[in-house]
């Protein structure tokens, strides 16, 4: 099952550690009130099968709200480590849930056209089983992350378990593109658990997302560049898939979107490496 997160926006969505700013008298105060999708223990599971993320603040600009409904936003870990942004003012776009041998192969030249490289948040079950669309996505400089073994929710696994899904995928990964980066790992459906810190101890970085577009279930292309055009901020790490269905709306959508943006003076990069 692959991720299927609503377009959405993190509205305040940035780690505890970074939730208090100071005032002009030099205390500190909440940024906002914590929410429910703040609190592990008050997050309600909804009984889909999928697992979209329901906005739970409102969208920026005219984003519709999406009809997803599944599992509340756990965008972010919640043990306080932040996580990376691309630099200021430009867009990094990641897409999950490959390698697809359709999708992908289209994806990474439309990306080569443009010349923009990408994170490709990759399952071990499918590098397995194509690891030659590993091997392209690694020769054209894109960078693979680990998306684990096969797409499980690991947001009440102990480190332990979580540990050694992380290493069989990297493994495989590693397998199919020898001496391949996998400097990111971005847990399944957001579901963060204790991954983070695990993530962190296998030389990982836990990948966020600032912008879902909905993707997952096509909602036709036109409306994948709308939601792209409205709802990419400065900064933001683009949440995008290229695997677990028919992908063509998200690799025509970008291929729209990628010379929008340039035109609009925004730069490509991928994510910031700094915490
Ligand atoms: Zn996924």
């Amino acid at each position: 099952m692959a991720d299927s997160e609503a377009h959405s926006t993190d509205n305040g969505s940035a780690a505890p550690d970074s939730r208090r700013r100071r005032t002009r008298q030099g205390r500190t105060r909440a940024a906002r009130c914590p929410t429910p999708s703040d609190d592990p223990s008050r997050r309600v599971m909804a009984p889909f099968p999928c697992s979209g993320t329901a906005p739970t603040a409102p969208m920026r600009g005219n984003i519709d709200h999406h009809r997803h409904h599944c599992r509340p936003p756990e965008r972010e870990p919640t043990d306080g480590r932040r996580l990376h942004r691309p630099r200021r003012r430009s867009v990094a776009l990641t897409f999950d849930d490959g390698p697809d041998p359709q999708a992908a192969p289209r994806l990474l030249e439309v990306l080569r056209k443009h010349h923009v490289r990408a994170v490709l948040c990759l399952w071990g079950d499918h590098v397995r089983e194509h690891p030659e669309v590993v091997r392209e996505i690694v020769r054209d400089g894109h960078e693979p992350g680990n998306h684990s073994l096969h797409h499980d929710d690991m947001s009440a696994w102990t480190p332990e378990r979580i540990r050694a899904d992380l290493k069989q995928t990297g493994a495989l990964i590693h397998q199919a593109a020898s001496g391949a980066p996998v400097r990111w790992f971005r847990a399944p459906y957001g579901s963060w658990g204790r991954s983070p810190e695990v993530a962190a101890g296998l030389d990982m970085r836990p990948l966020g997302r600032r912008l879902a577009v909905g993707d997952r279930e096509p909602p036709g292309t036109d409306e994948l560049v709308r939601r792209l055009r409205e709802g990419t901020t400065p900064g933001a790490v683009v949440l995008l898939h290229d695997g677990g269905g028919d992908r063509r709306q998200t690799v025509e959508a970008v291929d729209r979107i990628i010379p929008e943006f340039r035109a609009a003076g925004r730069r490509f990069d991928m994510p910031a490496r700094r915490a």
